[in-house]
């Protein structure tokens, strides 16, 4: 179909940048700045990107306030991990921290403030002194705004570095050649409804998480999974996707997140006898265990009957002991969120939480600069050509089975940092020109959206979506058992025909958000396929993947990383990096906290 060549309008960057959270951000500054042509895409105005909600704080063994290594601090993560992380990346991420802190703290990032002038930090779960002695204060916060503060750092130095924004753009697919190469992407201009090529000498995926596949999620709305499945549908696979975290302090019924931050600053989990249980769970950690520790243990007194409220369904968080000066000072936002969706002010009531879903710990294989990695024929990593993947939606490894609290802003600077120097050490804007993109490749993309809009009947994709969170939400839990998993992936694969068959009826081209949504769902499902079928053929418990009839970890038989191609949903496993770079490596042990 030559017509569709010339039809489509082309742009040609050095770099196109999915993404305009965190990760996306942190990698383009490197880029612009070193003088390559970039263009960032987003679903939203950049500041508005997930990356905004971000409260608690980032990790970084800085040491301002209590004594601290950047070893305790990989340790910590090597061990939050469950052992499924990466330990190279670990070590990389981990002394690199301090580094990338500063950095952004010379950026202009507004931190909180010790009275000699250091950035502040507070405790967070699983964040320990000489390898789990007691907690930390490890986590750099800007009060209870971490985030939004960061954010607003990177996009202000992103505009004096001349990044080239495209506000409400959507990829849609990733292009490619016969050897598999990525050349760029195929963009939905929201505005105007067009349909752009955006070729790109490399193309960086930072599209975030994809918490919305879930009923209850602390996600934005926007959190559809958009880069997983560009990915899978490219053939790429997805890595580890049967782990997902539940923070166990989202507001009951209204999933939105209360920071981790407020235990670290002296929060504490109360049933409904007042007891504070989990003393009970970890006596040594307490309210600050990890949080898939935490999560479960939450479930276990509701499930036991100690729960609060009239249906018993909930715990609660008590923080009026820290005072109204703290409290106003520390987590201000908490305390607006607590009014707003609870309707209780935490100055004088405890909030009622529930664990809710909010992280993927899985997504898009990458090494530790960016690279995104598939599995040959042998088994063997090899590198994806042009494609790195940062941020949320890279399994870049560091989180392994479940992700310590602050470890994932600082996860966002470090490897979009490290990402956009192995791109600009690779010179792109000295390659002469950009490489044909087989026409065959902007078919498949044009294909699945032209069947879409030619659709006059069929399904609704908001009637498709709930089904795919309500069986998320009823399958796929805090705790799990492999026939509720089993079912889960099925009923998921059952929905993929109507995925299929989605149409919507206003087919204006004007910012038309049904279509967008549409598109979206498309990705939705493979996010939920890859994470039902990982999740009901891991038979043990480790981090977050909690089975009630495989209760142990087994390492003999599951210290591996699982690899999902969409194609016949088929799976593949492939060894945990256990050695570090130079580090000494950290041997599996009982977690215990
Ligand atoms: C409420 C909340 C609080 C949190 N608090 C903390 C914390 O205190 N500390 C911590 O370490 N972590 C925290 N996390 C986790 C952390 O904030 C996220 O993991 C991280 O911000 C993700 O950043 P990102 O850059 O990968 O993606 P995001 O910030 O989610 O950005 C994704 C970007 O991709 C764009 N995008 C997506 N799809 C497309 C598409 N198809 N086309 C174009 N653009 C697209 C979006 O528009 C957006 O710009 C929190 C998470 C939540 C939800």
């Amino acid at each position: 179909m030559a017509a569709i060549k010339t039809s489509l309008p082309r742009r040609q960057f050095d770099v196109v940048v999915v993404g305009a959270g965190g990760a996306g951000m942190r990698c383009s500054l490197q880029l612009a700045e070193a003088g390559l042509s970039v263009a960032v895409l987003s679903k939203v105005f950049p500041t508005r990107s997930h990356t905004v909600a971000a409260q608690g704080g980032v990790s970084a063994a800085l040491g301002n306030m209590s004594e601290d290594h950047w070893y305790w601090h990989m340790y910590d993560t090597v061990k939050g991990s469950d052992w499924l992380g990466d330990q190279d990346a670990i070590e990389f991420m981990c002394r690199e921290a301090p580094h990338a802190v500063y950095e952004l703290e010379h950026f202009g990032m507004p931190f909180d403030r010790n009275p000699d002038g250091t950035i502040y930090q507070r405790p967070f779960g699983g964040h320990t002194a000489n390898h789990g002695e007691k907690p930390v204060q490890r986590a750099c916060a800007a009060a209870d705004r971490t985030g939004h503060a960061m954010l607003h750092t990177l996009y202000q130095r992103n505009v004096a570095a001349r990044t080239n924004f495209f506000v409400e753009w959507m990829a849609l697919d990733l292009l490619r050649n016969e050897e598999g190469d990525v050349l760029g992407v195929t963009a939905l201009e929201m505005e105007t409804g067009e349909i752009y090529v955006l070729e790109a000498k490399r193309t960086v995926l930072a599209t975030g998480g994809a918490g919305r596949i879930w009923a209850a999620s602390t996600n934005a709305f926007i959190n559809t999974g958009d880069g997983l499945g560009m990915a899978a549908r490219a053939g790429i696979p997805l890595q580890d996707m049967e782990f997902w975290q539940f923070h166990p302090t989202g507001v009951a019924g209204a999933g939105v997140l209360i920071t981790e931050g407020v235990r670290g600053e002296g929060g504490i989990l109360l049933n409904k006898d007042g007891e504070r249980f989990m003393e009970r769970y970890a006596p040594n950690l307490k309210d600050l265990a990890p949080r898939d520790f935490v999560s479960r243990s939450m479930d276990q007194e509701i499930k036991e009957g100690r729960g609060c409220g009239p249906d018993g369904s909930y715990v609660v968080l008590k923080l009026d002991h820290l005072g109204a000066e703290t409290i106003n000072k520390r987590l201000p936002s908490i305390r607006e969120i607590a009014i707003k969706f609870a309707n209780v002010d935490p100055i004088k009531d405890p909030i009622p939480v529930v664990p809710t879903i909010h992280y993927q710990m899985g997504g898009i294989p990458t090494n530790y600069y960016g690279q995104v990695t598939t599995l040959d024929a042998e088994g063997n990593t090899q590198i994806v050509k042009n494609l790195y993947a940062v941020g949320e939606c890279a399994a870049t490894n560091v989180h392994g089975a479940n992700r310590l609290g602050t470890n994932s802003l600082l996860d966002l600077i470090v490897f979009g940092r490290a990402a956009g120097n192995h791109i600009v050490e690779s010179r792109p804007d000295n390659e002469h020109a950009h490489q044909d993109i087989p026409e065959w490749s902007i078919e498949q993309s044009m294909d699945r959206v032209n069947r879409l809009e030619s659709r006059t009947s069929g399904q609704r994709s908001q009637e498709v979506a709930e089904k795919i969170r309500q069986t998320m939400q009823a399958h796929c839990g805090v705790f799990r058992t492999l026939d509720l998993l089993k079912k889960g992936e099925e009923l998921i694969e059952g929905l993929v025909p109507e995925v299929d068959e989605i149409y919507f009826q206003d087919k204006s081209k004007i910012f038309n958000t049904a279509r967008v949504e549409a598109l979206e769902v498309a990705n939705m499902i493979e996010v939920a396929r890859a994470t039902t079928k990982s999740a009901a053929n891991r038979t043990e418990s480790r981090g977050a993947h909690a089975l009630n009839d495989y209760p142990e970890r087994d390492d003999e038989n599951w210290l591996k990383h699982s690899v999902w191609f969409s194609e016949g949903s088929t799976l593949r496993y492939k060894p945990v990096q256990m050695q570090p770079i130079s580090a000494k490596s950290i041997a599996p042990q009982p977690r215990t906290f």
